[in-house]
C-alpha cells in the first residue's frame, strides 16, 4: 500500500518527491544491469569453438536502458481561463485516472505528476523508440475524451510529450529530465499534440 506522504492528491499518482525516489532506484538498478552485461560474455560459444553473437537480438533493446517521459498539457491555461478552475482540476484528474488505469503503460512503469499541468515517468527497460509506443497510444486515447463545462459546452484536450533515454554517463538525474524537457519544448514548437524523442543533434 502506498504512503499518503507520496501522492498526489488531485492525481492520485506520485508526488514529485516519490518520483526522485522511484528514479533513483531505477537509476541504481539499470546501473548494476550494465555492469552485468560488461562483465559477462555477450557471445555464445559454438560446438566448433566459433563465437555468434548473443542469440537474444533484442535483448538489448531493453536490458540494462530506460526511458523517460514529459507530459504536457497543451494551452492549460486556456482551459482555466475559458471554463473556470474547477473544469482545470477535473481534467488534471481524468489524467491521473487514464494514466493510473493501466490500460496504457505497464505495472512497474512510475508515473508522478511533476508540476502543476505536468506529468514525468519512467518507463523501465525500454529504449526511447520503443517508448514511442505506449506514449502515443496515450495521446491518441486522450484526445478523444470528451469534456464538458458547467454549460454542457463540450471540448478536447492535447497532449505534448518529449522523451529522453538514460545515459550510464549522465552525472544527475537532472541531465535525464532536461533532456526530456528539450525534446518536449520542440513538441510544443513544431505544433503540439505530438511526441518527440530526444536527438543528440537538436
Ligand atoms: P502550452 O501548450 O505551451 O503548454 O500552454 P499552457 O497554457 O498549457 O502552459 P502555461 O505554462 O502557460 O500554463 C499552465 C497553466 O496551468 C497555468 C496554471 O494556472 C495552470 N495550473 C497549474 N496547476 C494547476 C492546478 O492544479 N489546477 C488548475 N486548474 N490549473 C493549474
Ligand atoms: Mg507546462
Ligand atoms: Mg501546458
Amino acid at each position: 500500500i502506498m504512503e499518503l506522504s507520496k501522492i498526489d492528491f488531485l492525481t492520485n499518482l506520485l508526488n514529485r518527491r516519490a518520483f526522485y525516489d522511484a528514479l533513483e532506484a531505477e537509476k541504481k538498478r539499470t546501473l548494476r544491469d550494465n555492469w552485468r552485461l560488461s562483465s559477462s560474455n555477450s557471445c555464445v560459444k559454438n560446438c566448433d569453438n566459433s563465437f555468434t553473437a548473443h542469440p537474444e537480438g533484442k535483448f538489448l533493446d531493453h536490458f540494462g536502458r530506460f526511458s523517460c517521459v514529459l507530459i504536457d498539457i497543451d494551452f492549460f491555461k486556456k482551459i482555466n481561463d475559458n471554463y473556470g478552475h474547477l473544469v482545470g482540476d477535473m481534467v488534471l484528474k481524468k489524467i491521473g485516472e487514464v494514466l493510473n488505469s493501466k490500460m496504457i503503460f505497464r505495472e512497474n512503469d512510475i508515473i508522478a505528476r511533476y508540476g502543476g499541468e505536468e506529468f514525468i515517468l519512467i518507463l523501465p527497460e525500454t529504449n526511447s523508440i520503443n517508448a514511442k509506443t505506449p506514449t502515443n497510444r496515450l495521446r491518441e486515447y486522450f484526445k478523444t475524451i470528451d469534456f464538458f463545462d458547467e454549460d454542457n459546452r463540450s471540448f478536447n484536450v492535447t497532449l505534448s510529450l518529449g522523451i529522453s533515454e538514460f545515459n550510464p554517463k549522465d552525472k544527475t538525474n537532472e541531465e535525464l529530465i532536461q533532456r526530456a524537457d528539450q525534446a518536449l519544448y520542440l513538441a510544443k514548437e513544431q505544433g503540439r499534440d505530438r511526441v518527440v524523442v530526444y536527438e543528440e543533434n537538436f
